[in-house]
């Protein structure tokens, strides 16, 4: 199984993500946070991602792609992985469609995240108590689903014209949400 999660910030990709590896196995990729250990670490890659993430902006793909490609040590993706919050533009997602393809593996499926905007709003405003993530703030929220809006939901139609995207509303109990995951990837 190769699944990539999208969503807005706030949508519980990560939650998501962090169930389904565990309970299946899956290895899991979240860009988030190898941007977060890259930009702790005081790495070149993690200086500049610095820059963009402090503004709610995406940090730009040549860097993602290489830390994606690095956390691969440059050789084929596992057999069966969750992507959380990669592709996020489709210039991200040609450049995973030519490393799998280049691997002679493809997506098995792309789950949308669905969560009205309001409760999206509110839940990162719990979050940013709960975590302190510094990306969290009141001003960076707004920028971070006006970016998702204008560099991601291309990346949905992108899937979607593929025939592999599928759509779960993200409301909603944690246990149940996983539970219609498992049954959208069956
Ligand atoms: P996340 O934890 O997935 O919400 O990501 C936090 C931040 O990291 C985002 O707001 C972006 O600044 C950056 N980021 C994470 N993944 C990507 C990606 N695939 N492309 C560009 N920027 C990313």
């Amino acid at each position: 199984m190769r699944t990539v999660f999208v969503g807005p910030p706030g949508s519980g990709k990560g939650t998501q993500s962090r169930l389904l590896s565990e309970r299946y196995g899956l290895v899991l990729i979240g860009t988030g946070d190898l941007l977060r250990e890259a930009v702790a670490s005081g790495s070149a890659h993690g200086v500049e991602a610095e820059h963009y993430m402090s503004r709610g902006q995406l940090v730009p793909d040549a860097v993602v792609n290489q830390i994606v490609s690095d956390f691969f040590h440059g050789k084929c993706p596992p057999p069966r992985f969750v992507l959380d919050g990669y592709p996020r533009t489709v210039s991200q997602a040609e450049y995973l469609d030519r490393a799998l393809s280049d691997c002679h593996l493809g997506l098995s499926r792309v789950i949308l995240f669905t969560v009205p905007v309001e409760e999206l709003v509110r839940r990162i405003e719990s979050r940013r108590h709960a975590e302190n993530r510094a990306d969290d703030t009141a001003g960076t929220v707004r920028q971070r689903l006006q970016t998702y809006e204008e560099s991601t939901r291309p990346v949905v139609d992108y899937y979607r014209a593929k025939g592999l995207l599928a759509e779960v509303d993200a409301t909603g109990d944690v246990e149940a949400i996983h539970q219609k995951v498992v049954a959208l990837l069956k």
